[in-house]
C-alpha cells in the first residue's frame, strides 16, 4: 500500500502551481433504530464498490454517483480506514505534504463516527478499540510509523473549533476565548495563541484527542447542540528537528495531516430560524460555500486566474495551505440510507461531486 499504488483511484490533477489529489469517498451509515422503529425504507443502493444508486422511493428515475470508494452500513471502522486510504495521506504528511481529510454530511449522518467513532459511553469510559474512527486508527500508525522512518521528526498537535465564526482552542490550558485569525508572509493564516503541543507516544496523543473530544460535547450542551454547528480542526504537525548535517537525500521538512469534522450541512429551514440559529445557519452556510468554492476553483483545470477566495471564512482561511499547498485532499461524504433523509442526501451527494 506504498505512495505509488493510486490504483483505479481518481488520479492526480497537476496545475499551474498546485497538486491536488482529491479523493472523494461516501459511507451510508446502517439504519439507525429510530429510523427502522419508524418503518422508513432504504433509498440507496450501493452497485459495485465506486457507484452509489439513489432510488428516490415515490418513483421517478434512479440517479447514481460516481466515488473512489461506496462504503456501506456493512463496513466496519477498519474497512473504512483501509479503503479511504488515509495512510498514504499519513505517509505525505511525514515527508513534508498537507494532507486534509474532511467528513462532509447533514447531522446524525456519521461524520463524527467515521473520524473518532461513537460518544464515549461515560466519563472516562474509552471508545472500545474496534469502534475507534479513522483518526485513532491514523494516530497508532502514524506513531509506529515513525519509529521506522530512519530519521528523526518532531510531532506537534492542535485541536480547535469554529463556531459562528468563532475560534476555539479545545487544548487550551485556560478558560478558552475566541482567538484571532492572523495572516502575515511568513506563516500565511494562523491563530493567535493557538496551543499547539509536542507530543512523542500513541497515549499523549490520544490524550489530546480525548481532552478536545469532551470539550466539544459539554459545550453541545450549553451551546444548542453546537457539536452539529461547529467545525472541529486537529492537526498534526510533522517537522525536522533542526539538526545539521542535513542529508540531501532527506524529505523535506515541514508536513501536515489535518482532519477536519466539519459542522452539519443541513438546511435550516429560514422561516423557523431567528437570532441565534439563524446566526449559526449563516456562518455554517457561508463556511461550506466558501469551502465547496475554493475547492472546485483549485480543481478546475481551465482555471485562469490564481486567486483562491480562502479569505471568505475562518474555515477556508486556516485550511488555505493544506489546500492550496502541495497534498491530498480526501472528502467522505457521510449519509443515511433513509428515504426519509434524501433531499439532504443529495444536496451532500451533489456537493460531494462538486468538489471532484
Ligand atoms: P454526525 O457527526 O454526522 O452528526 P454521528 O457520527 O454523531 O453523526 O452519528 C449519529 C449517530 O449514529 C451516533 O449515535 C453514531 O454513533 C451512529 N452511527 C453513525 N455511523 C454509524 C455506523 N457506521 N455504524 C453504527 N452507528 C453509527
Ligand atoms: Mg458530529
Amino acid at each position: 500500500d506504498g505512495l505509488g499504488s493510486t490504483g483505479a483511484r481518481k488520479g492526480p490533477k497537476a496545475l499551474a502551481a498546485w497538486t491536488i489529489w482529491s479523493l472523494l469517498d461516501t459511507r451510508v451509515r446502517p439504519m439507525s433504530a429510530a429510523e427502522l422503529r419508524r418503518g422508513e425504507q432504504s433509498a440507496l443502493h450501493c452497485s459495485g464498490t465506486r457507484t452509489l444508486q439513489v432510488r428516490p422511493p415515490g418513483g421517478g428515475p434512479d440517479m447514481a454517483f460516481r466515488f473512489g470508494a461506496v462504503l456501506d452500513g456493512a463496513c466496519t471502522q477498519e474497512d473504512v480506514f483501509r479503503a479511504c486510504g488515509v495512510k498514504r495521506l499519513g505517509e505525505l504528511a511525514l515527508h513534508g505534504f498537507s494532507c486534509t481529510v474532511f467528513t462532509f454530511g447533514q447531522t446524525g449522518s456519521g461524520k463524527t463516527y467515521t473520524l473518532t467513532g461513537p460518544p464515549p459511553q461515560g466519563e472516562g469510559v474509552p471508545v472500545p478499540p474496534s469502534l475507534t474512527g479513522i483518526m485513532q486508527r491514523t494516530f497508532a500508525w502514524l506513531l509506529d510509523r515513525v519509529h521506522h522512518l530512519g530519521f528523526p521528526v518532531t510531532l506537534r498537535a492542535s485541536y480547535l473549533e469554529i463556531y459562528n465564526e468563532q475560534v476555539r482552542d479545545l487544548l487550551s490550558l485556560g478558560s478558552p476565548r475566541p482567538l484571532p485569525v492572523r495572516w502575515n508572509k511568513a506563516r500565511g493564516f494562523y491563530v493567535e495563541q493557538l496551543r499547539v503541543v509536542e507530543f512523542s507516544s500513541l497515549e499523549a496523543l490520544m490524550e489530546l484527542l480525548q481532552m478536545g473530544l469532551s470539550r466539544r460535547q459539554s459545550s453541545s450542551h450549553t451551546l444548542n447542540q453546537a457539536s452539529s454547528r461547529s467545525h472541529a480542526l486537529l492537526t498534526l504537525y510533522v517537522s525536522r528537528p533542526t539538526v545539521p548535517p542535513v542529508d540531501p537525500g532527506e524529505p523535506p521538512v515541514g508536513g501536515k495531516l489535518c482532519f477536519v469534522d466539519l459542522a452539519g450541512s443541513e438546511k435550516v429551514a429560514a422561516t423557523g430560524s431567528r437570532g441565534q440559529l439563524m446566526l449559526e445557519a449563516n456562518s455554517i452556510n457561508r463556511s461550506l460555500l466558501a469551502l465547496g468554492h475554493c475547492i472546485s476553483l483549485l480543481l478546475d483545470p481551465q482555471r485562469k486566474q490564481s486567486h483562491i477566495p480562502f479569505r471568505d471564512s475562518k474555515l477556508t482561511k486556516l485550511l488555505a495551505d493544506s489546500l492550496g499547498g502541495r497534498g491530498v485532499t480526501l472528502m467522505v461524504a457521510c449519509v443515511s440510507p433513509s428515504a426519509q433523509c434524501l433531499p439532504e442526501t443529495l444536496s451532500t451527494l451533489r456537493y460531494a461531486s462538486r468538489a471532484q
